[in-house]
């Protein structure tokens, strides 16, 4: 399955751990905050998979580090065709595992944002996958999400139920060693969890009322 250190992708591993032994697949490409492969890591061990291997790619850089570029409408950390490479490295990788099943923690805002997190993407990419070798057709590969049909605090409520280590996960976009509690990811967190109505483990303490 494809990790983060993100929410979501740590929530669809424990919930598929509870079915089947998983190996997860971390990609470091350009600009990821290095905290958030820290937190991949720590997940994937928290959470024993069989195997976790780290896919570097320093070229694959976000919308907002290519000087020139133009991605209308889209956010900075947008990475051009993302899941596209980042799904052909994880068909490679079940081919070669003789994994049936491809997993990926997206839940359902990010399909209003991006079209390769689309239903219509997935289908097509599957179909791909199974035309081009016989033994991904063989073990009858599929593309799971199965946090697609939730909204974000849904994941957070689910991912509380599941006892997830969210403590061990990472949601903001700047560099440092803990979150800076400013920037998109870690408003849109803060945000999150106060609709889910679960207290985040991470979540700066606040101070008491000065009487
Ligand atoms: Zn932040």
């Amino acid at each position: 399955m494809l990790l983060s250190g993100g929410i979501d992708s740590a929530t669809a591993l424990y919930l598929t751990r509870k079915e089947r032994p998983v190996r997860a697949l971390t990609f470091a490409y350009h600009g990821i905050a290095g905290q958030e492969l820290e937190s991949a890591k720590a997940i994937a061990a928290e959470a024993k998979v069989t195997e976790h291997r780290l896919v570097r790619l320093p070229d694959l850089k976000e919308a907002g580090d290519i000087a020139g570029a133009r991605f209308g409408g889209l956010p900075p950390t947008y990475v051009p065709l993302r899941n596209s490479i980042f799904y052909s490295f994880a068909a490679s990788y079940a081919e070669e595992s003789g994994a049936s099943l491809i997993v990926g923690g997206h839940n359902r805002d990010d399909e209003r944002i991006f079209d390769d997190v689309s239903s219509g993407f997935f289908a097509s990419l599957e179909r791909a996958f199974l035309a081009a070798s016989p033994i991904l057709r063989r073990n009858r590969v599929r593309i799971s999400r199965p946090l697609g049909s939730r909204s974000k605090p849904e994941v957070i409520r689910l991912a509380s139920s599941l006892r997830v280590p969210l403590e061990l996960t990472w949601s903001c976009h700047r560099e440092g060693i803990n979150h800076c509690w400013e920037c998109d990811g870690c408003l849109m967190r803060a945000k999150s969890f106060a609709s889910a109505g679960v207290t985040d483990p991470l979540a700066p303490k606040r101070r008491g009322k000065i009487t």
